[in-house]
């Protein structure tokens, strides 16, 4: 089932922190042994605000007595992850659709490579297997082997897709898209867009663009905007993160890769700063690696 693709998916940063702590079980839980986790935290990128405030809540109990074996310190670090990860956890994106208008918008955004179209196609065949008419739009025009592979998947699901040329303006392709959906009465539209690094300020101003139309075109969307990140690339996600958000306005986030990682952390690190919902998490190639995020879940696979 799930939960053990999501154990596998979390083995890497398991192993990183756990490790740890399960050689340093049974032993008392001396200064020595939270400086040793402390270092394994910050590997496993959870990020400095919040290695900080978790050791800070352990020593203190410890000062207080109130553990003495690396077990407590299990429970504690659990129970301080959570507190972290559960304001954010939120509505998947099956009850953000089913609640929502209809067509429902999702505006996916992300840097190339992270797994933005891959996601997209996930997505739109985990809506297709609800009985949902979604629509594709392929919105990354910059790319012409973007649209060809949303149109691989679009044949392989069995949806429609929105194209235009390679080179054609995206909100074009985003306005057709629109009009296509209301036309055909689809449930959801899922935009797919760019990703160059190099000229950013051009694919910022692209993807506002892009949401003016969509607004234009139908009121209060795009009602997602999903920003997908890659977790081995720990930290830099941050910085992502931070450009998409003050760009476009991120709504949730979808964190990819987490099995290719020990930095599992980042998912902790990304909740903490930006209070925006994580709301899929990627634990490999296949369509079912593409999970709902579950707080609870996760932190029982991790620690
Ligand atoms: P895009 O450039 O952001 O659209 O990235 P793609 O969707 O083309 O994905 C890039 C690669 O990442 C593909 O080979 C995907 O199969 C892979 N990928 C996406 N999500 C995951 C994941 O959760 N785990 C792993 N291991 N690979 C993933």
């Amino acid at each position: 089932g799930w939960l053990q693709k999501l154990s596998a998916g979390l083995s890497k940063t398991r192993d990183a922190v756990t490790g740890q702590l399960d050689r340093l079980l049974g032993r008392a839980a001396d200064p020595a042994l939270l400086d040793e986790l402390e270092v394994a935290l910050i590997s496993a990128d959870l990020g400095m605000p919040v290695v900080e405030r978790v050791m800070g809540q352990l020593r203190a109990q410890m000062r207080g007595g109130n553990f003495s074996s690396a077990d407590k310190v299990r429970d504690l670090l659990r129970q301080s992850v959570l507190d972290i990860l559960l304001p954010t956890q939120s509505a998947s994106m099956e009850q953000l659709v089913a609640q929502g208008p209809r067509p429902f918008v999702i505006l996916a955004v992300g840097v190339n490579g992270v797994g933005k179209t891959t996601t997209v196609a996930k997505l739109t065949q985990r809506f297709r297997q609800q009985g949902k008419k979604p629509l594709l739009v392929a919105g990354d025009t910059f790319r012409a082997a973007a649209i060809d592979q949303l149109q691989v998947w679009a044949d392989r699901i069995e949806v429609d897709v929105i194209r235009h040329r390679p080179g054609a303006d995206p909100a074009a392709v985003a306005y057709d898209g629109m009009t296509a959906a209301k036309a055909r009465g689809s449930d959801v539209v899922l935009i797919d867009t760019a990703g160059r690094l190099h000229t950013k300020t051009n694919l910022m101003d692209e993807l506002r663009k892009i949401k003016r139309v969509v607004a234009q075109e139908c009121q209060g969307a795009p009602h997602e905007v999903l920003l997908v990140l890659d977790a081995t690339v720990g930290q830099n996600a941050i910085a992502q993160a931070r450009q998409f958000h003050e760009a476009v306005g991120v709504t949730g986030i979808a964190l990819t890769k987490l099995d290719g990682t020990a930095r599992g952390g980042i998912v902790v690190a990304i909740a903490d700063t930006f209070k925006i919902p994580v709301r899929l998490i990627g634990v490999g190639e296949d369509v079912e690696d593409l999970q709902d995020f579950d707080a609870k879940a996760f932190v029982d696979a991790l620690f």
